[in-house]
C-alpha cells in the first residue's frame, strides 16, 4: 500500500467504502466482523470505513445483535432518512410526483392533471408539485438531494430534452429550468427508460438480466435493459419501438413517420376507437375510467375493443421479442389497469407469430409498481447521483 500514489490511495479507499456501503444496503443488519467475513476486507479497514459511513449519516448501529459467545456485535443498519428523493413522471395528461428516501421507499406522493402542455403552464405545475413534496420532507440530514424527471420523448446524454412529440416540445434545457429555480441537482431521463430502471430495482424486473419495459400511455415508449444495463444508444435515445412502424400505408404520425406502433396500440388509440365506436359521450374526460368500469359490467363493445387492443399489442410485443430475444417482457403504465382484458389477446397474437424457438423463452409480466414505475426510476436515478457525488457508490 506504501509504494501507491496519493490517488492511487484515495480510489482504493472510495472502492472500500462503496463495498462496505453495497454490503450494509443489502444485508444489513451486519456487523462489522460479519462484513469483514463477506467482502474480504480486513477488519481494520471496515472499521474505519464504518466509522465514516457513520459520521456521514448514511448508517448506524443499533444495540446488540446474537452472537455465539463473548462480546455481543453491535448491528449496523442503512439510514435510508439520510436524505430525500424526488421522482416526477410526466405524463402528457398528467404529472405525478412521490417524495422517496434513499431506499426508494415512497412517503409522499402528489397526482395532477394536465389540461394542456405549453412549457410555462406545464413547468408551474411541476414547480408547484415539487414545492409542496419538499414542504412535507421530513427533516434529515442532506434534506432534498436529488429531483429525477421522467419525460415522453427523446432525452440526450446531457439531460436535454430533444423532441417529445405528444407534448410538442422540442429542444427543450428542462434541467436548467427546474435547476435555477430549486438548486437542486436534477435529471432528467425518457419516462420509459426511468420505468425500466425503476421495475428493475423495485418492481418486476428484480434479478432479471435482459428486460424490455414497455410504458403504454398516451404513447409507447421502451426501456432495454441488457446485461442488467440501461440500453441507450450511440445519443441515449434507443427504446423508441412505438413509432415501429405496423403498417406502412397507415395514418402519418407526430414523429414524422407513418402507420407507428403507438398509433394503434396506446391509450389515444383506445379513445380514438371508443369515438369512433360512439361507445360513450364524446366530450368524456374520464373516457379510460368509464372504459374500465363498462369492462367491468361486461359490455360486449367494450369487450370487443380491448380484445382488438390486446391483439394490437402483442403484434408490437412480437416484434420487440424477436429483435432482443429478453427474457422478460414487462408492460406498464396506465394500460395496466386493463390487464385482465388485454392480456388473452396478447398472449394468443404471440402463440400464432412467434417461431417456436422464441415462445418458449419470454415471459409476459405486468408492471409491479403500476403508476410508480416512472417516478420511482427518475427518483433512483437521483439517489445514485448523489450517492456517487459523496463518492459512497460509483455510478
Ligand atoms: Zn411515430
Amino acid at each position: 500500500m506504501s509504494s501507491l500514489r496519493t490517488g492511487d490511495q484515495n480510489l482504493v479507499k472510495q472502492i472500500n467504502k462503496s463495498i462496505v456501503f453495497h454490503t450494509i444496503q443489502h444485508k444489513a443488519p451486519i456487523s462489522r466482523a460479519q462484513i469483514s467475513k463477506e467482502t474480504g476486507l480486513n477488519k481494520a479497514t471496515v472499521s474505519t470505513m464504518v466509522a465514516e459511513l457513520i459520521e456521514d449519516h448514511f448508517v448506524y448501529e443499533i444495540g446488540e445483535g446474537q452472537s455465539s459467545g463473548g462480546r455481543k456485535p453491535v448491528m449496523l443498519y442503512l439510514n435510508s432518512h439520510a436524505g430525500y428523493s424526488i421522482g416526477i413522471d410526466l405524463g402528457v395528461n398528467y404529472i405525478l410526483g412521490v417524495l422517496t428516501d434513499l431506499s426508494g421507499n415512497i412517503t409522499e406522493k402528489i397526482t395532477n392533471k394536465l389540461l394542456n402542455t405549453d412549457l410555462s403552464y406545464v413547468t408551474q405545475q411541476i414547480f408547484s408539485i415539487i414545492e409542496s413534496l419538499m414542504e412535507k420532507a421530513p427533516k434529515s440530514p442532506y434534506g432534498i438531494i436529488g429531483i429525477g424527471i421522467g419525460v415522453p420523448g427523446h432525452v440526450d446524454p446531457d439531460d436535454h430534452i430533444l423532441f417529445a412529440p405528444n407534448l410538442k416540445w422540442e429542444n427543450i434545457d428542462f434541467k436548467k429550468i427546474i435547476e435555477e429555480q430549486f438548486h437542486i441537482p436534477t435529471k432528467i431521463e425518457n419516462e420509459a427508460n426511468a420505468g425500466a430502471h425503476g421495475e428493475q430495482l423495485y418492481g418486476a424486473g428484480k434479478n432479471v438480466t435482459n428486460q424490455v419495459y414497455i410504458s403504454i400511455g398516451v404513447g409507447i415508449g421502451t426501456g432495454i435493459i441488457m446485461n442488467h444495463q440501461l440500453y441507450k444508444g450511440v445519443s441515449g435515445i434507443s427504446g423508441e419501438m412505438g413509432h415501429m412502424t405496423i403498417d406502412a400505408n397507415g395514418r402519418k404520425c407526430p414523429c414524422g413517420n407513418r402507420g407507428c406502433w403507438e398509433l394503434y396500440a396506446s391509450e389515444s388509440a383506445l379513445i380514438r376507437s371508443i369515438q369512433q365506436e360512439e361507445i360513450m359521450d364524446e366530450n368524456s374526460e374520464e373516457y379510460l375510467d368509464l372504459l374500465l368500469e363498462e369492462a367491468k359490467k361486461g359490455d360486449p363493445k367494450v369487450l370487443q375493443l380491448l380484445n382488438t387492443q390486446g391483439e394490437i399489442i402483442g403484434i408490437g410485443i412480437v416484434n420487440i421479442i424477436n429483435t432482443f430475444n429478453p427474457e422478460v417482457i414487462i408492460i406498464g403504465n396506465r394500460m395496466v389497469q386493463f390487464k385482465n382484458w388485454i392480456t388473452n389477446p396478447i398472449e394468443r397474437t404471440l402463440e400464432e407469430r412467434l417461431s417456436l424457438y422464441h415462445k418458449s423463452s419470454t415471459e409476459i409480466r405486468f408492471s409491479i409498481l403500476g403508476d410508480y414505475s416512472t417516478a420511482l426510476g427518475a427518483s433512483s436515478f437521483s439517489i445514485a447521483g448523489f450517492l456517487s457525488e459523496k463518492k459512497i457508490i460509483d455510478a
